[in-house]
């Protein structure tokens, strides 16, 4: 699907045509995305939101509109509830500074999961010691699933709010938020889903989930580095502090004290990527053009073969085998009982042109219960091929042959 639009892709690695499986920690950038980055420097280079001249005016236009394109892929409400952040980790920590200071009080307590993404994880834990409340863990069943009949044994009265991944950025596993929304909600317990890895390949829709906050980050789904969302319902937004001061967050400053600006400007202090924004609405636009039901459904397809063709090959354990997965599947290899290092099989797929990750994935609690040093993981985009995987599963029978 359209791997030429993708020029990184025709690039060869140790000599050998690159094979890009590494998709989970940030995918490669269509031309089209590129050009409207260059074009949007060129072009309408100014400062937006407070200029009268026409290039400041064109700037915030674009900008706008990439907020309102991100509403309409989330399925948001409206563009008010869409805030501009760095990525997913820097809206977590806005949304835990914030939230914190207005609902979180000594004792209170926070839910997390056992396989969270560090990111979703320490700014909890940080304002849990800042406010001295407690992290609650959730724990995970026989299939690495959240184990969501042990919810209501967690929640007590002093839950203040739970925060969860969609998928698994280690396991690919989808995670049944659907059952956690409704527990918290019949609780009163606003939820937090960390859409990481499902906004890339998922038709999300925000309302229909009915989450109080979702985060995302844009280089995972085609878009530039440095820019990431975060959704939260509008009564929510409203009711939480600004988590950072500055410029274009205010309304009047005085040094007695200042007003804030509304939705969603209250929660972008200073300039913001304006470039960024514009590139990742160009993004999504691409993503549209091909048509976001058909990437979704071929990476799906991909994902399974992908499982399909390491199970096949002797000494390869996959995690969560069988249990439906977006986008990522992890595995290690065993020769008997000794666990090839994941480091070492995956520095000998680099070696072959195959780029995968190795280790903890940033989701180190879930590592230790699993009871190893890590895991390898292969991860899909829209530009990838079964070929691709057919080279994957080549490398690795290679890789094992050499570490026997
Ligand atoms: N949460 C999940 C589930 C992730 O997979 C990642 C990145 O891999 C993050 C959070 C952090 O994203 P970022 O590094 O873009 O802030």
């Amino acid at each position: 699907m359209n791997r030429e639009d993708f020029p990184i892709l025709q690039d060869t690695v140790h000599g050998r045509a690159l094979v890009y499986l590494d998709n989970a920690a940030t995918t490669q950038r269509p031309l089209f995305m590129l050009n409207a980055m260059t074009d949007a420097y060129l072009h309408y280079n100014a400062n937006i939101h407070r200029g009268v001249h026409h290039l400041s005016q064109v700037a915030t236009q674009r900008h706008e509109q990439a907020r309102q394109k991100v509403a309409d892929f989330l399925g948001a409400q409206s563009a008010k509830e869409i805030i501009f952040t760095k990525g997913t980790t820097d809206s977590i920590n806005m949304l835990a500074f914030s939230f914190g200071e207005a609902f979180v009080r000594e004792g209170d307590e926070i839910i997390v999961s056992q396989l969270e993404h560090h990111s979703n994880i320490v700014p909890w834990q940080m304002l849990c010691q800042r406010k001295k409340a407690q992290l609650r863990v959730l724990p995970l069943d026989a299939n690495l699933l959240i184990d969501t009949s042990r919810l209501e044994d967690i929640i007590t009265p002093r839950t203040r709010l739970i925060s969860v991944a969609h998928v698994s950025n280690v396991l690919g596993t989808v995670q049944p938020i659907h059952d956690i929304i409704r527990i918290a909600h019949s609780h009163h317990i606003p939820v937090c889903i960390d859409g990481a890895q499902s906004a890339p390949h998922h038709m999300v829709n925000v309302q229909e989930l009915d989450c109080d906050f979702f985060v995302c980050s844009a280089h995972k789904m085609y878009g530039p580095t440095g820019l990431g969302i975060l959704y939260g319902k509008e009564q929510w937004l409203n009711l939480l502090p600004p988590a950072q001061g500055g410029g274009e967050m205010i309304e009047h400053v005085r040094f007695e004290q200042t007003t804030y600006n509304q939705l969603p400007y209250k929660f972008e202090a200073g300039t913001p990527d304006f470039i960024g924004s514009c590139a990742f609405g160009a993004a999504l636009q691409y993503m549209d053009h091909i048509g976001r039901q058909d990437i979704y459904a071929y990476e799906d397809e991909l994902t399974r073969y992908l499982e399909q063709q390491l199970s096949t090959i002797d000494g390869v354990y996959v995690y969560a085998h069988g249990i439906e997965k977006t986008g990522a599947v992890s595995f290690n290899v065993f020769q008997g009982d000794r666990l090839l290092h994941p480091f070492d099989v995956g520095t000998l797929l680099d070696q072959q042109g195959v780029a995968v990750r190795t280790g903890h994935h940033c989701a180190e609690p879930l590592i230790d219960y699993l009871q190893v040093p890590g895991t390898i993981r292969a991860s899909v985009a829209m530009y990838n091929t079964k070929k691709d995987i057919d080279r994957l599963t080549c490398a690795l029978q290679r890789a094992i042959q050499m570490l026997a």
